[in-house]
């Protein structure tokens, strides 16, 4: 009896770490479990919020993983990933398979990224507005975001380099940007690599909307503009958007050997390996024909327009050049997390709000959804907004 109110009482001393208790839930992660539920209760909920596409998972793919798992590829493997897969990537990146791991999704490249590339106190220049993930995952490893706001969604080179220390180590970009849109011209990404060099920092390019781009925009792979940027570049990047393989978690990073071979090492402590079917599924995205990508850019183009006309009638914002999200800024008194929260309880609609990504007074939209939710979705913005 006594032992036992002892270990209750010690129990009830224990806390967590600090680090956890310093960070958030991801405000967009969160948000699908609060869907299901009220879809299970019967509420017919719009889906604007979560970035995930609605349209299938290409048949190749799918046929593919079955394939895998009627082949018992069930098994471990090796924690760089399947060479093969490693060799059609390192192909697209003007590298060798060892520059390349395949991580769970592009989320856990980006962590492996952080915890082998910063020491505590380590600062990171992360661009506002900024994908939620990014300020978790540096402050996780122990280094500290250094959030440095954009002029209209476009990096600010004057800020960033008024931001630069004798701790920071390095720059986050994310092009084509989450949440905004924004797909960074060679320019701006030459003025960003010029800093870059001039401080010898690193560079953590998130290029997960890489494929997802309109009228005719271009993206610009920063790592490709010297050897000494790909050197100092860890691109990251996944097959969930294109693809539509949210669910598969597969995601890759392309880096120094060095890095690469950190991570990995590390990988063999935190997750062992990528699903091993998931990655002979993944390798049949490089068979896909040059008609398909044509396809899913029209049609979220089509999408990206539609959302735009309407977004623009009722709230400021910029037109998004790539990836599935409008950041609409709400007029001046308006709560973004009341606006949000209100439009999820009286119309059905889940939308993000701006203080998730660091920019309070705006929410994120997301085109990915049917046509048929994204007019159903803006008929009732447009009655909550009015
Ligand atoms: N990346 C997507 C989004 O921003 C999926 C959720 C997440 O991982 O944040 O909505």
């Amino acid at each position: 009896m006594k032992n036992h109110a002892g270990s209750r009482k010690r129990l009830m001393k224990m806390k967590v770490s600090k680090r956890i208790d310093s960070i958030e839930e991801s405000g967009t992660v969160k948000l699908t479990p609060v869907i299901n539920r009220l879809r299970e209760q019967g509420k017919k909920i719009i889906n604007l919020a979560v970035g995930e596409p609605d349209f299938k998972t290409p048949k190749e793919i799918i046929k593919r993983t079955k394939e895998a798992l009627d082949f018992n590829k069930t098994r471990y493997d090796a924690a760089a990933g399947l060479d093969l897969l490693r060799e059609k990537i390192a192909g697209n990146y003007d590298c060798k398979k060892e520059n390349v791991i395949i991580t769970n999704g592009s989320k856990q490249a980006l962590y492996s990224t952080f915890q082998v590339i910063l020491d505590s106190g380590d600062e990171v220049v992360i661009l506002n507005p900024y994908w939620v993930t990014f300020t978790e995952q540096v402050k996780l490893a122990g280094g500290e975001p250094v959030i440095v706001d954009t002029t209209g969604h476009r990096p600010d080179i004057e800020l960033i380099k008024k931001n630069i220390t004798k701790k920071t180590k390095a720059v986050i970009i994310n092009s084509p940007n989450n949440p905004t849109g924004a797909v960074y011209t060679k320019q701006e990404l030459e003025k960003i690599a010029n800093l870059v060099i001039k401080h010898n920092l690193f560079v953590v390019s998130d290029e997960t909307y890489d494929e997802l781009i309109y009228d005719d925009k271009k993206h610009f792979r920063i790592s490709d503009f010297s050897e000494k940027l790909k050197k100092q570049t860890i691109s990251v990047n996944s097959f969930s958007k294109i693809y539509s393989m949210t669910g598969f978690r597969t995601g890759f990073a392309a880096a120094d050997e060095k890095i690469i071979d950190k991570m990995r090492i590390l990988q063999s402590h935190l997750c062992g390996n990528v699903c091993t079917f998931a990655q002979y599924g993944a390798l049949a995205a490089f068979d896909l024909k040059k008609k398909y990508y044509i396809r899913i850019r029209k049609e979220l183009e089509e999408k990206r327009d539609y959302a735009y006309r309407r977004a623009k009638e009722l709230f400021g914002c910029v037109k998004p050049e790539g990836a599935f999200y409008l950041f609409a800024e709400l007029s001046e008194n308006i709560s973004s997390e009341r606006f949000a929260k209100d439009l999820l309880k009286m119309h059905n609609v889940c939308v993000v709000p701006g203080e998730v990504f660091g920019s309070p007074g705006h929410i994120r939209i997301s085109f990915a959804a049917s046509m048929d939710d994204i007019k159903k979705g803006f008929d009732r913005i447009k009655k909550a907004s009015g």
